[in-house]
């Protein structure tokens, strides 16, 4: 593809003293260069300060404000989409070679200051910092995926030939695209979706969450630097109110690229079917929502390989991740002995602060963590608690800290096995066979990740037939999609299945155009 071959970014062994005191370097001084700061949002290639702004919480401790940011006002939200829409009259011909050339430099910049965006994710959402280079990985990878993906589009399709036409298939941008991102991969999440708009030519106006703007601030100015021009992606920071509903009401908006929740996303589908007057075209709408992901352990399954990749995959960032194991189903047979070893690993994590790199960190707010507290204290009623059911004591420090938490012997009919959670619980279901802990799950409305333990090859290919998502992952953790290798996304209630890092993706950001010429 004229780049050299593709290898995923590696990450950083913290447990190296050195690495680990870079990474507390790095910490302080993001503390002393952006802590208290407010930061700008981008409209129209230019810097907008000023006016109304929001404060953002360091969740590790609420009581501290880390920056704030520009609260948009409606006129403003006005100027990012005429801006966006101006800005495509160009963008849309850009040369694909240069669109390739601006995210292989992008990759390049970000590289280099990994410690620096992994130090920002951590006071702003709480990862710690091995969650944190994950994800900043992540975006090393998106880069250098998408400057790939960009030019094997840019080529067409080949179709079959005519003997007295010249008929080609080529790809075209769709327009303005908007981005709107959670919090819980505030990088890498808007990264795929902004990505997937620019390498099509398309433009963005880009709403990041408002719990985490400074990790995709970071970015957008990394992009400009790369040599994105700066009018084609806007920037915007606010309210719901100002940049929810009317972005995606919005008649000048072609495309909604949204993750987030089921009910965000579902409210998007639904508003952006209305075409509102002036509109010319049907919106489309991507939206990845959320997951309740299962982990199936066979009776001959490698139970301690299962055992640390359902801690892993339920615990890590606190279990906010759509692709978070929250449900272990086991065969009868071994069900006691895992419930075992995955109490006695999820034991041993400390929660505390992500700053200070501790295996389990608080939850996003407090809302959040009381959201979380009420299904537990319902599991309670409902189920046997076999570890944590408590909010977690750190001392001084204010934030949403919840102890790991297990529940056993989980009724597929309970709200805790069938609603998304979305922190640190897990539910542990028997299955009276591995074919019943098939049905179980897929007893779900969701379909976003499962993995499923065997080393038995019929059933593995049982698995692989039968079980409903969109990831599924054989004898490992159901966390973790590398960019460009396991295309992510989900069925179901999932979502839209767009799969982004995979080979389709770009599809979604195109219209197709056949030309037929006769000789
Ligand atoms: N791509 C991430 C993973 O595979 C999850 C993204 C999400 O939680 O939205 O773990």
């Amino acid at each position: 593809e004229g780049f050299l071959p593709f290898e995923h970014e590696p990450y950083f062994p913290f447990g190296r003293e050195d690495v680990a005191r870079a990474q507390r370097e790095a910490y302080r001084k993001v503390r002393e260069e952006y802590v208290g700061r407010t930061f700008p949002m981008y409209l129209g290639g230019e810097r907008v300060e000023g006016g109304e702004t929001f404060e953002v919480r360091n969740p590790a401790d609420t009581r501290e404000v880390v920056w704030r940011f520009p609260k948009a006002t409606p006129e403003q939200l006005e100027q990012a989409v005429a801006s966006a829409k101006e800005a495509f009259e160009t963008w849309r011909f850009s040369d694909p070679m240069q669109r390739a050339t601006i995210f292989k430099r992008a990759g390049e910049l970000l590289r280099a200051r990994r410690m620096e965006f992994n130090a920002v994710m951590g006071l702003e959402n709480g990862k710690n910092w091995a969650e944190a280079d994950g994800e900043v990985a992540e975006c090393v990878d998106h880069f250098e995926v998408f400057a790939r993906e960009t030019l094997k589009w840019a080529q067409g399709k080949p179709v079959y030939p005519m003997p007295d036409e010249h008929v080609t298939t080529v790809y075209e941008p769709v327009g303005v695209v908007a981005v709107i991102s959670p919090w819980n991969f505030p990088a890498a999440i808007p990264l795929g979706m902004a990505l997937g708009a620019i390498a099509a030519g398309n433009t963005v106006v880009w709403k990041p969450a408002s719990e985490t703007p400074l990790s995709s601030l970071l970015l957008v100015e990394l992009m400009f630097e790369a040599g994105l021009p700066r009018n084609v992606i806007q920037f915007v920071t606010g309210t719901d109110e100002v940049l929810g509903d009317p972005l995606v009401d919005h008649k000048d908006v072609r495309m909604i690229a949204f993750t987030g929740s089921k009910e965000i996303g579902c409210r998007i589908m639904e508003r952006a079917a209305r075409v509102q007057p002036g509109q010319r075209w049907l919106k489309r709408v991507m939206a990845e929502m959320g997951g309740k992901d299962p982990t199936v352990v066979c009776a001959d399954a490698d139970l301690d390989a299962a055992a640390t990749g359902i801690v892993q995959a339920a615990f890590g960032y606190a279990g906010q991740k759509c692709s978070a194991c929250s449900r272990v189903i086991a065969e009868e047979g071994v069900y006691d002995a895992l419930l075992d070893k995955v109490v006695t690993l999820a034991r041993e994590l400390k929660v505390g602060s992500p700053e200070e790199n501790a295996p389990l960190g608080p939850v996003i707010h407090e809302g959040s963590a009381r959201r979380i507290m009420g299904y537990i204290e319902n599991g309670k009623q409902t189920a046997r608690l076999v570890l944590g059911g408590e909010r977690a004591d750190v001392g001084e420090r204010e934030g949403g800290y919840v102890q790991p938490t297990i529940f056993a012997d989980v009724d597929p009919k309970d709200p805790l096995f069938q609603e998304e959670i979305f922190g640190p619980v897990l539910t542990f279901t028997r299955a009276r066979d591995w074919r019943h802990a098939i049905d179980l799950a897929n007893d779900s409305e969701y379909g976003l990740t499962a993995a499923f333990y065997s080393r038995d090859p019929g059933k593995i290919n049982e698995a692989r037939r039968l079980i409903q998502v969109g990831n599924l992952y054989i004898n490992r953790k159901c966390t973790g999609a590398l960019s460009g290798t396991h295309a992510f996304g989900g069925y179901n209630m999932s979502g839209t299945n767009a799969k982004v890092g995979g080979p389709d993706y770009l599809f979604w950001f195109v219209q197709t155009k056949t030309v037929a010429q006769k000789y």
